[in-house]
C-alpha cells in the first residue's frame, strides 16, 4: 500500500524516522511519495530518497510558505527537476484559508509551477485549501489535469466536474473524522479509479489525536474507513488506489 503524500522529512520525523519507516513496512506499506514545501527542503528529500528504494520525491514550493518564496526560486526548482530524479512537481497550488498569505503571489507562483509541469511532462501534486474552484479555473486555464489533488475537501459535484477531466483525488485522516460527513458524501461518489489515500504525516492527526503527530502507520486507518464507506474489501481499495498511484507517478 503506497502514501501518495506523507511529509517523511519533516523534523518531527527526525528522532525517530527509522523507526517509524520500519513499522509501517512491517505493516505492508509500501512506498511513500514525499512532496516538498520549499526550496531549503529540496537537499533533505533527496538524500531521503537515496537512502531507501521506497521513498519517491516530489519537488516544488508550497502556497502556505508563499513568503519564503523568492522569485529566483523557480529557477532552482526547474533546474533541480532537470538534474534530480522526482516524481511530481509539488506540493504547489493555494492556500485561500488563511487571509495573510498573499493571494496573488500564490497564483504567479502556482501558473509557473504549473507551465513548468507541462514542459516537463510531471504530475503536479496541489494542495488546495479553501480554493478548490479557483484551482480547478487554473488548471483548465492551462488545459493541464496530469495531477493529484491532495487532501481533497471540495463537494461532490466539484469532485465529479474535477474528476472527469483525469485529476485524481487524494483522501487523507480527514475522513476518518465521524462528523466529516460532507466529505463522507464525497468518498462515496468517487469512482476508485480517480482515487489515491494518503497520510499527509505528520501533519493532520487523526481527529481524535488532536495533538499528537499523524504517522505513516495511520495510512491504515484512512484505507480501512474509505473501504467501509464505499461497502467493499480492503484489499479492493488499495488495489485501485495502488494502481493509481503507479499510473500517475510513474512508479
Ligand atoms: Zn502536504
Amino acid at each position: 500500500m503506497i502514501d501518495s503524500h506523507i511529509h517523511l522529512d519533516d523534523r518531527r520525523f527526525d528522532a525517530d524516522r527509522s523507526q517509524l519507516l520500519v513499522e509501517a513496512r512491517q505493516t505492508g506499506i509500501t512506498g511513500f511519495v514525499v512532496p516538498a514545501t520549499m526550496v531549503s527542503g529540496f537537499a533533505k528529500i533527496k538524500a531521503l530518497a537515496h537512502e531507501h528504494d521506497d521513498v519517491f520525491p516530489a519537488y516544488g514550493l508550497h502556497p502556505y510558505f508563499v513568503h519564503q518564496h523568492q522569485p529566483n526560486d523557480l529557477q532552482i526548482l526547474a533546474d533541480f527537476l532537470q538534474n534530480n530524479q522526482a516524481v511530481a512537481l509539488g506540493e504547489c497550488g493555494l492556500d485561500f484559508y488563511r487571509d495573510d498569505l498573499d493571494r496573488n503571489k500564490q497564483q504567479v507562483f502556482f501558473e509557473q509551477q504549473l507551465e513548468m509541469a507541462k514542459d516537463m511532462d510531471l504530475p503536479l501534486i496541489l494542495h488546495v485549501n479553501g480554493a478548490v474552484q479557483a484551482v480547478f479555473e487554473l488548471l483548465k486555464k492551462h488545459q493541464y489535469f496530469n495531477a493529484v489533488m491532495h487532501s481533497f475537501n471540495g463537494s461532490a459535484e466539484q469532485a465529479r466536474q474535477i474528476t472527469e477531466t483525469g485529476v485524481i483525488l487524494g483522501f487523507g485522516t480527514a475522513v476518518v473524522n465521524p462528523n466529516a460527513r460532507k466529505l463522507h458524501q464525497v468518498i462515496k461518489s468517487v469512482a476508485l479509479e480517480h482515487m489515491v489515500i494518503e497520510t499527509d504525516a505528520p501533519d493532520q492527526p487523526l481527529y481524535n489525536n488532536k495533538n499528537g503527530r499523524n504517522l505513516p502507520v495511520c495510512l491504515w486507518q484512512v484505507a480501512e474507513f474509505i473501504a467501509e464507506q464505499k461497502d467493499i474489501a480492503v484489499t479492493q481499495l488499495i488495489q485501485a488506489c495502488d494502481d493509481n498511484c503507479r499510473r500517475v507517478f510513474a512508479l
